[in-house]
Parts: C-alpha cells; sequence; structure tokens
C-alpha cells in the first residue's frame, strides 16, 4: 500500500528487502524501513506514524527468519543514535543499537564482567527483549533498567520486573522501542576478564557453525520434567540431543539444512528461502514428535508473510511474532 510517511530526520526507506539485514539472509521487504537519527526522531516518527501501522522493531537480525512476503509493518531499526556505551562504576549503560560484543568488552576493559554477552551476535535491544544469555548468565541476572520509546512515542523506563525476564522471552509492550539498557555486572579484573571472553570464542568456534548463516539455536531446550519438583525453566534436556536422536543432523530442504556441526542450529547453505527454513523447522519438530513424543519449540523468531505462491499452505499467520 503507498503511504505518506511521517518526516524523519534519519533514513526512511519503503518497500526495503530485509534479506541484508538478517543473518540468514532471508526476508522479504518491509512496508517502510525506518532508520531514526537519535532518540527525538524516533519519538516524533512514533507519534505521528498512524495508529492503524504496525511498527516492528528490529535488531541486528541473528534471531529472526523474516518470511518471503515480508512484513507488513514499519520496522525501526536504530543505528549510530542509539549506540553509546558509559560505564560507571560496576553499571554499564549502552544503547539498543549497541553490539553485546562491544558491550562486553567496553565493560571488561573498565572492570566490569559482562562477559557472557562477548559470543552474542545480536544488539542489546535484541538482547533484552530475548532475555539473551549463555555460559550460565543471562540478561536477566545483570539489567537494572530499560529504556524505551512507547508506539505513541513516549519514552519510559521498565524495570525488570515490568519486562518479566524469562528464557528467553520478556513481555515488552506492543510495538514498543527499546532504546538503552542498564546493567550492572560483578567487578574483575580486565586481563582475565579478556581471557575468559577468548575461551568463550574459541569454544564457540570449536562447538557451533560459527561461519555459516544461521540464526544461533533453532529451538528451546525442552524443560525439565515438573515432576522431578524441579523448576520448570531448567532446560538440561538439550534439543541438539533429541534432533540427532530422531536422525536428523545434516536433514535438508531447498537450501536449508540441520547444521553437521551443532545439529540444533539451522542453516542457510547458499540459495535457502525463508520458506525452507521454516519448513525445515517444521518437518524436524514432526519427526522429533513422531519419534519421542517430546514438542520442539521455537527459539528462532519467525515473522512476516509468506511469499503468495506460498500462501495458505504453510504458514496462516501475518506479521504476528511467532
Ligand atoms: C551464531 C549465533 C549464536 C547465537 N548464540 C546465542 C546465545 O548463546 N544466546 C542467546 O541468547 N542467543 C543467541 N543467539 C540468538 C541471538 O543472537 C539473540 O537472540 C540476540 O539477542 C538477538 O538480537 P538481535 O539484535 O539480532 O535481535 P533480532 O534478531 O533483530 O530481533 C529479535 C527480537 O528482538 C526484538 N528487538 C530487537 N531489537 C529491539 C529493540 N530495540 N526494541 C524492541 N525489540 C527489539 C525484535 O522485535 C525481535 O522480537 C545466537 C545467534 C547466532 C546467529
Amino acid at each position: 500500500m503507498m503511504r505518506d510517511w511521517p518526516d524523519l530526520r534519519g533514513r526512511l526507506t519503503p518497500h526495503k528487502p530485509l534479506s541484508d539485514l538478517t543473518w540468514l539472509r532471508v526476508g522479504g521487504p518491509a512496508d517502510v524501513l525506518v532508520q531514526p537519527a537519535d532518540l527525538e526522531d524516533l519519538c516524533r516518527f512514533m507519534a505521528r506514524l498512524p495508529g492503524d501501522v504496525p511498527v516492528f522493531p528490529m535488531g541486528v537480525g541473528s534471531n529472526l527468519i523474516v518470511r518471503d512476503g515480508g512484513l507488513r509493518a514499519a520496522v525501526i531499526r536504530l543505528g549510530r543514535g542509539f549506540n553509546g556505551i558509559e560505564v560507571a562504576g560496576n553499571r554499564v549503560t549502552a544503547g539498543a543499537a549497541a553490539l553485546d560484543a562491544h558491550v562486553a568488552k567496553r565493560a571488561a576493559e573498565a572492570g566490569v564482567d559482562l562477559t557472557f554477552l562477548r559470543t552474542i551476535p545480536g544488539s542489546i535491544g535484541g538482547a533484552v527483549r530475548m532475555n539473551a544469555g549463555c555460559y550460565g548468565s543471562y540478561v536477566a541476572d545483570v539489567l537494572v533498567s530499560a529504556r524505551a520509546v512507547t508506539r505513541g512515542g513516549e519514552v519510559i523506563t521498565l524495570t525488570p520486573a515490568d519486562l518479566n525476564l524469562r528464557y528467553r522471552q520478556s513481555d515488552l509492550p506492543e510495538g514498543c522501542v527499546l532504546v538503552e539498557a542498564t546493567f550492572e555486572g560483578p567487578a574483575g579484573d580486565p586481563q582475565a576478564l579478556a581471557e575468559r571472553m577468548a575461551a568463550q570464542l574459541k569454544k564457540r568456534d570449536e562447538t557451533q557453525p560459527t561461519r555459516d548463516r544461521s540464526a544461533g539455536s533453532t529451538f528451546r531446550n525442552p524443560a525439565g520434567f515438573s515432576s522431578t519438583g524441579r523448576d520448570d525453566d531448567v532446560h538440561d534436556l538439550k534439543a541438539w540431543k533429541v534432533i540427532d536422536a530422531a536422525g536428523l543432523r545434516g536433514a535438508r530442504l531447498g537450501g536449508a539444512q540441520m547444521s553437521e556441526k551443532h545439529s540444533n542450529f539451522m542453516i542457510n547453505t547458499g540459495d535457502a528461502t525463508a520458506a525452507d527454513l521454516e519448513g525445515l523447522g517444521e518437518q524436524v519438530r514432526k519427526k522429533v514428535y513422531d519419534s519421542s513424543g517430546i514438542t520442539l519449540e521455537w527459539e528462532i523468531m519467525r515473522v512476516g508473510e509468506p511469499a503468495p505462491d506460498d500462501a495458505g499452505e504453510r504458514h496462516a499467520e501475518t506479521t504476528k511474532e511467532t
């Protein structure tokens, strides 16, 4: 649909293909890609955007399959005006566009341990939204507060309780764009923190297809069984193990493949479409269920519409995040 979009000092690009902006290199066009210059620019745009236009905030696309028909939404992607990093004592405040890796390194140099962020390839906005974490630490362990712009263009401050951070999930009000987060990490010796980050990078390269186009873990690790009396968010039953047990390591559909190196990583081998990737994931879910009775839940978010010729086949959803 042709629209007159509100003015922006930053960059507005109608019908922008999103494949270049996602790690998996798939995705049809956004109705408009919005790259605000700074906070004031974002607030003004949001306040003036007609209420019937969905807003989809996007980080660096490291946890997304954007379907081939694209997103019927204003896709907000934050850049330079939102990537500052400041350290005061043990507190680190970072813009939502700052990369997790940069934040971890700056924090470590100042003697603050946010090392778990070093190997997560996303941005701070995506990290807070997804409660990103690894090696036993999560955003929920270190988040002090976050700032966001509401769909109506107001700046609000959110506490961890407001966000209700849990395993790869949070409650962010619909259409809200995170713009900044403050973390508090334990003190650490900069040299020791640098060594820990180097070890984590090495471990990733040894165990995960870090040089392929992926979106990290495809499925959540199935929850521990409540009958043991442990919390439901114990995830020691690993998704990769149940995928292996179903004989699906290396399984392919079109250009999509479950990685030979790590069977819970789905990769684009070169010419995959979003439909190939999502279709392969659904086949894996079905076969794992048929062979073990375990229902795998997607960790990668799938958003947008299927390409017109796919419509009605596999995916009935539209811009809803799933
Ligand atoms: C090789 C690889 C390894 C990975 N390893 C890990 C890991 O160990 N641990 C882990 O937790 N994740 C991992 N991931 C997944 C991914 O990096 C994280 O989920 C990351 O936090 C996503 O950040 P992003 O900026 O790419 O967000 P995107 O993928 O762009 O978006 C993800 C979600 O966050 C929302 N979002 C993004 N920015 C904002 C914002 N400013 N305001 C509001 N909402 C926003 C989007 O709307 C979407 O719902 C891995 C991915 C890859 C490719």
